[in-house]
């Protein structure tokens, strides 16, 4: 899915959100007053080329800073590296991404619905 960017005229809050073409100008609310966020073209063209690539990043796969280096290795394998600012976890394309969470023991909400998963 394509990732789109939006900001807050407000407070200068940002999300970077994965949906489909056809909800992109949803607007999404503001998680820190409420407002209603706008696109951000600037940084979705920074974005859109990320998506283009097919390259999927997860904050919740992320690691903590302290831990990039040893994560780096333990994936060395996977086309999967964390981002050395963030800890994100940035894989080269969905099926690398889905392999990394496997791996994790963490699992993909498309792909698995249980609740016992979230506990
Ligand atoms: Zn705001």
């Amino acid at each position: 899915m394509p990732i789109f960017c939006y900001k807050c005229p407000d407070c200068e809050w940002t999300l970077e959100d994965s949906r489909p073409r056809a909800d992109r100008n949803l607007m999404p609310m503001c998680q820190a007053c409420g407002a209603h966020c706008e696109r951000d073209m600037n940084a979705e063209h920074g974005c859109s080329r990320m998506a283009s690539s097919g390259e999927v990043r997860s904050v919740n796969a992320g690691v903590g800073i302290d831990q990039i280096q040893e994560a780096n290795k333990h994936y060395a394998d996977l086309d999967v590296h964390f981002c050395p600012k963030t800890g994100d976890m940035v894989a080269r394309n969905r099926g690398q991404y889905l392999k990394a969470l496997a791996r994790r023991g963490l699992f993909n909400r498309d792909e698995i619905r249980s609740p016992k998963h979230f506990s």
